[in-house]
């Protein structure tokens, strides 16, 4: 992580944070202070994919959440329609996604809420939750069937 220390006050009230100092305590940090998401000049970042963007130690994606889980959720890219439902809805934006194609999940800041699956529209769901240990290919090996309506 990289150490910062609160420069000064510009006359909006904004706190500036200079580099190679020591690092404020989360309780040091005062109201208006501008935690930089990433490092150098962002100005192009959401051209960026996740890969290529220089993250700063304030960041989230610096960070992972992954220990949290209890459950993690499994995708299965055959029942997909790609509808990007739980694109939108992920609260950790942990969702894979590209040209609007469903990828994955990013196992890394998934904390398990099951939000994706809730929201994720066929029938079986794309999206299952699982034990956190159990192996992908036996959780796709596990996939229900679709279900028939009731006449
Ligand atoms: S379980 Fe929650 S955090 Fe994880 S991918 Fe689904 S919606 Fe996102
Ligand atoms: S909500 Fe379900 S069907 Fe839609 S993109 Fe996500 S996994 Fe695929």
């Amino acid at each position: 992580m990289q150490d910062l220390k609160l420069k000064a006050n510009d006359n909006r009230g904004m706190s500036q944070l200079e580099a190679g100092f020591d690092l404020l305590g989360w309780d040091e940090v005062t109201q208006g202070s501008v935690l930089p998401s990433f490092d150098g000049d962002a100005s192009d970042i959401v051209n960026k994919k996740a890969e290529e963007r220089t993250y700063s130690g304030f960041n989230s994606y610096t960070a992972t959440v992954a220990s949290w889980r209890v459950n993690k959720p499994v995708f299965n890219i055959d029942v997909c329609i790609d509808c990007q439902n739980c694109w939108v809805w992920c609260p950790d934006s942990s969702i894979l996604s590209r040209d609007k194609q469903m990828l994955g999940i990013d196992y890394d800041h998934c904390k398990g809420c099951e939000v994706c699956v809730e929201v994720c529209p066929t029938n079986p769901k794309s999206l299952l939750m699982f034990n956190e240990h159990t192996d992908l290919e036996v959780a796709l090996s596990e996939w229900p069937e679709k279900k028939k309506k009731e006449k």
